[in-house]
């Protein structure tokens, strides 16, 4: 996905709230992000994201990240829009608020999403560095509306020889050059 993209994602999602009027919607929360009132009320904006999404033809998910009480991004799910099955809502939002920061750590930040993370999502916000991941419905919600996210959970657990989607090593004489070459690379950016 390119930077363009990304920005463009954003703000189609802050648009849909109000557009240049995410510093308002801050100063209405009043305070740091982290109290119980104040995640009811980001959670709120992420199922009503989420809802939205639907009567736009979209999946059932929404996403905000918020720091220090400001809005940094918002997302919904985009997976059938862009033929994109990684364009989860918590991944849309993570992109977009990289975007915005210009930076690739969300440490300091959280993510609050209309529905728990899946594992890809869950590792997509660890790799984020992010505080914490709020969530409103569960995987068995999602298991109802005929989502894989349990499934994949279940399946994480098991042989990855059960897999419908076989991962498989093959021996390479040099399958250590890129780390190699990194660990050579002294002007490396370590993420
Ligand atoms: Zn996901």
């Amino acid at each position: 996905m390119t930077g363009v993209s990304e920005t463009e994602s954003g703000a189609e999602g802050a648009a849909e709230l109000g557009g240049g009027e995410v510093g308002e919607v801050a100063a209405e929360q009043g305070g740091a992000d982290g109290g119980a009132a104040d995640d009811q009320r980001w959670l709120a904006m992420a199922v009503e994201l989420a809802t939205q999404n639907v009567r736009d033809g979209g999946g059932p998910f929404g996403a905000v990240i918020v720091r220090d009480g400001m809005l940094l991004a918002t997302g919904q799910n985009r997976v059938t829009r862009d033929f994109d099955p990684t364009a989860h809502a918590e991944v849309m939002a993570i992109r977009a608020a990289g975007a915005a920061l210009g930076d690739f750590s969300l440490a300091g930040a959280t993510l609050y999403t209309s529905c728990e993370p899946c594992p890809m999502c869950a590792t997509a916000s660890l790799w984020a560095r992010l505080d914490r991941v709020v969530f409103a419905a569960d995987r068995h919600d999602a298991a109802r509306g005929g989502f894989d996210d349990l499934e994949f959970y279940e399946l994480l657990t098991r042989d990855r020889a059960t897999w419908p989607t076989v991962v498989q090593p093959v021996d390479l004489g040099n399958r250590t050059e890129p780390f190699d070459t990194w660990l050579e690379t002294t002007t490396r950016t370590e993420y």
